[in-house]
């Protein structure tokens, strides 16, 4: 039988699968000889069995009894003893850190009879009630889900102007009678007493929580996978609200915005843990901690600096203090700003914590995305709001909404809005996704506003005092009485803290003119510029760019890629040039054809000379066209009206023509394209004349194309042409277009690859015959995806994906990052199989998965020589690269 409860004692970091992030690192702690009450751990996969089938596996409850057993007998007092009791938190902590979006039930153990015990060995009448109407109002808001508001709104009555902590005793004890109360009038049942109960009923509740609305909602936005359940903590409570001497908070080793080190973090005194995030009371900078309690915050840093030399990284804690003793009862390493990621791995680096290869593998790719998003332009002659707490980078202009129903509603019209909040909880999370940026009037750094924006890489400003947020008026009023309503554009700027009036123009972070070629300067351009340069040491994978315009190219090459892996030819036939493709296909004897193919030619030339120019001693691959003809034809619907708009004038007229004047109507070419639109039209172009096809039954078209090519090769010194052939499916098909490729080019003195695109199931399938005449091969993912799923991958995103995702079919758009297990799979079969037939052929991708960090893992992984993406993700995908040379286990077929 699997073991389902862990000791602190018997854990340690690395098992955060079985004990989630949270046990983990209390099983760490308690291990390096940290302050930690003592607890176990009930693993996910006691979770995951609890979720699967319904109910708690065999055995769960003796081993649970066992280990209560244990840490009873190391404490010297029983769960709920009536005269000295232990009370425990049964806290949730899953493998990736979810903040407050499932539960935790603190101060079990308590009832009528405990209360009192606790009362007496703490000789604090005030503190035992107040902890026991803490446990009543948790434990039925989250374990027997009454409207919290319910607790919330009794206690307020009771405390009328005063504050929570000028509650006395006999308050206290009332409000426990009236929280007693509104289980009773709203479960039907008493509260109940008996402790080993009130812990059983809040490990399900813990575990049920996983599949909370907003726990779903974050793991979706977050990519962490639906099934890996959730660990609970049972552990020995030590308690911050005993008074002015005890207090609790939450620190990060170094600053999580600027990397910085120092001492940030919030304290707040005589109070729980669940007071700081429910923002009850205003918590006082750490620092504060210094006078209130020297020992203690001595102390404190000293652990700080523990935990950064254990785990050579930026770590947050969560801590207590009980009567002046400080407890140990969080730690994770930190969540940080991108910004911080890039200068903390360097900064560690120096400090000689960790090396180069670990540096590059602590920041991502996404994270380097984001630090090349714009900032704002000269802020100066914008009208300045306040300025708070810059809390997550960015800049971000949108109109002002102060709930998160109208965020989403605003954001679905496709309206950039800024969420105006006084501070946001768990619930605000759907609006915090679908907002621009995100400005709270309170809460610090370690607010939840700063923490979930961090997380999700959205610009956010907290703590914003001088703004007086009215959730109600929908409006805010800044200082001097300015007063901004709902859909008010204002600007907020994550880097400074500042808020504006109106739209602030943007300009280009240091970061991207850093790849645009600028000097590193800064402390986070020189960080990444170390890193990048690491990374591009290590990797194994070449970049390569996705680009069709000469300045594509250029862009590309400035932005380190090594090559051209896709340039789309389709582009380059519309615009002037439509009427000429329309010719084309007009055109009805061999002459018409090969004129209007002539007219194209040197223009076709014009364009490849050019990126030949860009990318001079570069590979560029070159795509033959692929989408269906009909595409550079005028819309059927649009046509029709046409000609029957101009034939029922031409009927009006038929007087005038009768009397010797032109009557009009449709002309002739009109009428040609009417009938040409209606002769190609399909059903299922995807499915139908395009790529290669269209290659074999439009005479010339193709071949005008490799002229094209050859002869823009020949213009420019250093050009390395590769030609590629789309939608191939049976490698009959590809050698009949290679054969007449190979004879233009010969004829034209030029050497160039040729080979083919895999997008087809059946072309990775028979990867092993086409190899035989391909000699490159690039993964046309998009396509791929689409054919392999049978998706539309014009139609099916916006259309069901997102109920798909709810669902769990999968946990990412497979148009975003490869499936392996299905066309993952195929491209495995196509590199062997292809590798077999032909060991040197080169091998990429060049759909949209080429920019996609996860995707490009998997390309190392599987052996590929090169990805390729947009200009503006190769940065990334170096940076992908490289960490994955360091991190992949790699199965290359070489
Ligand atoms: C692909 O299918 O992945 C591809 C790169 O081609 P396109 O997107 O042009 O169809
Ligand atoms: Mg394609």
């Amino acid at each position: 039988m699997p073991k389902y409860v862990y000791g602190f004692t018997e854990g340690n970091k690395d098992l955060k699968d079985l004990l989630g992030g949270k046990g983990a690192n209390l099983a760490e702690m308690t291990n390096i000889g940290l302050p930690v009450p003592p607890g176990f751990t009930i693993t996910t996969e006691a979770c995951r069995h609890y979720l699967g089938h319904g109910g708690m596996p065999e055995g769960l409850e003796e081993e649970i009894g066992d280990h209560l057993a244990a840490l009873e007998a190391r404490m010297g007092k029983r769960l709920g003893q009536a005269d000295d009791p232990l009370l425990v938190s049964v806290r949730s902590g899953a493998k990736f850190s979810m903040p407050g979006m499932m539960e935790t039930v603190l101060n079990i153990g308590l009832n009528d009879d405990s209360v009192l015990g606790l009362a007496k060995q703490a000789g604090n009448d005030r503190f035992a009630w107040d902890t026991y109407r803490r446990l009543i109002q948790m434990f039925g808001k989250t374990v027997l889900d009454i409207d919290g508001e319910l607790f919330e709104d009794a206690m307020d009555e009771l405390k009328g102007e005063r504050d929570d902590t000028d509650l006395d005793a006999a308050d206290l004890q009332r409000l426990v009678e009236t929280f007693k109360g509104i289980v009773r009038e709203r479960t039907g049942r008493d509260f109940p007493a008996d402790p080993r109960e009130q812990m059983d009923l809040a490990v399900r509740a813990v575990f049920d929580s996983w599949n909370a609305p907003r726990a779903i909602l974050y793991r979706r936005q977050e990519r962490i996978p639906a099934d890996l359940g959730t660990a609970v903590n049972v552990v020995a409570m030590v308690f911050g609200n005993m008074g002015p001497d005890s207090g609790t908070g939450v620190a990060f080793t170094r600053d999580p915005g600027s990397g910085r080190q120092g001492v940030y973090g919030d304290y707040l005194r005589n109070a729980q843990g669940e007071d700081v995030v429910a923002g009850i009371r205003n918590t006082v900078p750490l620092q504060e901690l210094e006078t209130i309690n020297p020992e203690a915050y001595r102390r404190l840093l000293d652990i700080m600096a523990t935990l950064e030399r254990h785990y050579r990284d930026l770590c947050d804690i969560e801590f207590t203090i009980e009567r002046g003793k400080l407890w140990m009862l969080q730690t994770r390493v930190g969540k940080r700003t991108a910004e911080a990621a890039f200068c903390i791995a360097t900064q560690l680096v120096d400090e000689g914590l960790i090396d180069m290869d670990e540096a590059v593998t602590r920041v991502t790719g996404d994270q380097l995305a984001q630090l090349m998003f714009p900032r704002f332009a000269a802020t100066a002659g914008n009208h300045r709001l306040t300025t708070g707490m810059n809390a997550s980078p960015g800049a971000a202009a949108g109109r002002a909404v102060f709930s998160s129903e109208r965020a989403v509603e605003l954001a679905g019209r496709g309206e950039a809005v800024i969420l105006v909040r006084r501070e946001t909880n768990p619930d605000d999370l759907a609006g915090m996704i679908a907002a621009h940026g995100v400005l709270t009037s309170r809460g610090g750094k370690t607010s939840h506003a700063a923490v979930v924006a961090r997380g999700m890489g959205k610009t956010c400003v907290c703590g914003a005092e001088e703004l007086e947020v009215d959730p109600h008026a929908h409006r805010f009023t800044a200082p001097g009485g300015v007063v901004v309503d709902e859909g008010d554009v204002i600007s907020i700027d994550g880097g400074t803290g500042a808020v504006y009036l109106g739209e602030v123009p943007v300009t280009a972070s240091p970061v991207a003119e850093y790849f645009e070629g600028e000097p590193a300067g800064d402390e986070l351009v020189r960080a990444v510029d170390r890193i990048m340069t690491h990374a591009d040491s290590v990797r194994r994978l070449a970049v390569r760019a996705n680009a069709d315009t000469p300045e594509d190219a250029a862009r590309a090459r400035r932005y380190g890629a090594a090559g051209i892996g896709l340039c789309r030819t389709e582009h380059m036939f519309l615009g002037e040039r439509r009427r000429l493709v329309e010719d084309l296909i007009l055109a009805t004897t061999p002459e018409e054809r090969q004129a209007a193919l002539d007219a194209l030619e040197p223009l076709q030339t014009g364009d490849f000379t050019g990126i030949f120019e860009a990318m001079r001693g570069l590979p560029v691959t070159i795509r033959l066209i692929d989408p269906p003809l009909h595409e550079f034809l005028p819309d059927l619907t649009d046509l029709a009206v046409k000609v029957a708009l101009a034939d029922d004038r031409a009927d009006d007229r038929a007087d005038d023509r009768a009397n010797g004047r032109a009557g009009g109507g449709a002309d002739d070419r009109d009428r040609r394209l009417l009938d040409a639109v209606k002769r190609l039209h399909e059903q299922n172009p995807m499915l139908g004349l395009r790529g290669v096809r269209l290659g074999l039954t439009v005479p010339g078209l193709f071949a005008m194309q490799v002229r094209a090519i050859a002869a823009a090769a020949r213009r420019v010194e250093g050009a390395r042409a590769e030609i590629m052939i789309p939608l191939v499916g049976a490698v009959q098909e590809l050698e009949i277009v290679k054969e007449e490729a190979e004879r233009i080019l010969a004829e034209a003195g030029v050497e160039a690859a040729i080979g083919t695109m895999i997008e087809v199931p059946r072309a990775a399938l028979t990867a092993g015959q086409i190899a035989e005449a391909a000699e490159f091969f690039s993964f046309g993912t998009n396509d791929l995806t689409q054919m392999t799923w049978g998706f539309s991958r014009d139609d099916v995103e916006s259309a069901f994906f997102g109920t798909y995702l709810d669902l769990g079919v999968f946990g990412v758009s497979p148009f975003e990052s490869v499936d392996r297990e299905g066309v993952g799979r195929l491209m495995r079969i196509a590199v062997e199989e292809g590798r077999r037939t032909r060991p040197d052929l080169k091998l990429g991708i060049c759909g949209e998965h080429g920019g996609d960090p996860d995707s490009v893992h998997f390309c190392h992984e599987i052996g590929l020589d090169y990805v390729s993406c947009s200009p503006f993700r190769i940065p990334v995908a170096r940076l992908e690269a490289g960490r994955a040379a360091l991190t992949c286990t790699r199965s290359d077929t070489r």
